[in-house]
């Protein structure tokens, strides 16, 4: 089987493992895991914000952001097939008390005229008060597209003159990163708050950071125990996670390129590939994924039409081809 549900899907390889086991480990809850204290350090410095969280999931991570920025019976703004509106289960509303609204983007893009006549601030007794707005790159559900550079930093530059906060969702921003050769750095300055994870297409077995500064991050530190998510000695983790950073960032070029075989394979014109990610409509996507499954392919559906393909590090070239090949047969 050629598994491309996720990139979640990655076991940790034996060079992570012997740097899990060697890992020098505290109690974290006491503050005193200085594997993890040195990820969030170095997480922190990467995206020039002053400080970073280790989270279990990227979940957790984006619930603690949004909640640094957006207060109970507040609005956050976001496209409608985002990561947060759509795969977190309500937890923004149901464990925060946040509300959300939403724009479409066919392709999960900023719609900064969307978001100015969406943007309510204070318009009196009546009115849900928008805080934030959050954009997601790459986008998942769009097809691990990339947010251009230029209109993260337009989204900026509203944000400063209206006073909105932005929270990032980069759970793949590895993935916009090495496609576009932006720097870490300028992604982390057009947010106030971030989230990414180290377990997609990096190949940890778990964990996520939310990174901001000292103290949105100090009191998400307290949120995260209140939700139970305070972990003792998890620098074995965390261990993984910087393994991860030292060996699997540049390498997402190769499951960027075998994304592009299997956009291709499936009739998509491969520059509309950007990254690992590859959604395609099929007009019955459950029957289309049960076929692919029947010749050693699995894949999702992520819609009743639309079908999910995901490269990552256990994806080899002979794999994607092989993929590839049986998916041009379905057609
Ligand atoms: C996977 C993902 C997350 C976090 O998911 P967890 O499974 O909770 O780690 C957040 N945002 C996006 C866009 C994702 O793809």
């Amino acid at each position: 089987m050629i598994d491309l549900r996720s990139d979640t899907l990655t076991r940790p390889t034996e060079a992570m493992r012997a740097a899990m086991a060697g890992a020098e480990v505290g109690d974290d809850v006491y503050g005193e895991d200085p594997t993890v204290a040195a990820l969030e350090e170095r997480v922190a410095g990467m995206f020039g914000h002053e400080a970073a969280l280790f989270t279990p999931t990227g979940s957790m991570a984006n619930v603690l952001a949004v909640a640094s920025l957006v207060a109970p019976g507040q609005e956050v703004l976001c496209e409608s097939s985002a990561h947060i509106a759509r795969a977190e289960l309500g937890a923004h509303g149901a464990i925060s008390g946040i509300t959300m609204r939403t724009w479409t983007h066919p392709r999960g893009q900023v719609d900064l005229g969307a978001i100015e006549s969406m943007y309510a601030p204070d318009m009196g007794p009546f009115f849900v008060r928008t805080a934030a707005v959050s954009v997601e790159n790459t986008h998942n559900f769009a097809g691990g597209t990339v947010l251009p550079l230029e209109d993260l930093r337009a989204l900026r530059a509203w944000a400063d003159t209206t006073g909105a906060r932005i929270h990032l969702d980069g759970a793949r921003l590895w993935n916009a990163h090495v496609a576009t050769g932006t720097a870490l750095a300028d992604y982390g300055r057009i947010a106030d708050v971030l989230a990414v994870c180290l377990s997609k297409g990096l190949g940890a077995p778990i964990g996520s950071l939310m990174v901001g500064s000292a103290d949105a991050i100090a009191e998400a530190r307290v949120r995260r125990k209140r939700m139970g998510g305070g972990m003792r000695q998890v620098g074995v983790l965390a261990a993984a996670g910087a393994y991860a950073l030292d060996h699997h960032v540049e390498r997402v070029a190769d499951d960027h390129a075998h994304a592009r075989l299997l956009g291709e394979a499936l009739g998509l014109d491969p520059e509309s590939v950007q990254t690992n990610i590859v959604v395609v409509e099929r007009p019955d996507a459950p029957a289309f994924v049960a076929a692919a499954a029947d010749q050693g392919v699995r894949i999702a559906a992520v819609g009743p039409r639309a079908v999910r393909l995901v490269t990552h590090l256990d994806v080899t070239r002979a794999d994607a081809d092989r993929a590839a090949a049986v998916l041009a047969r379905l057609g």
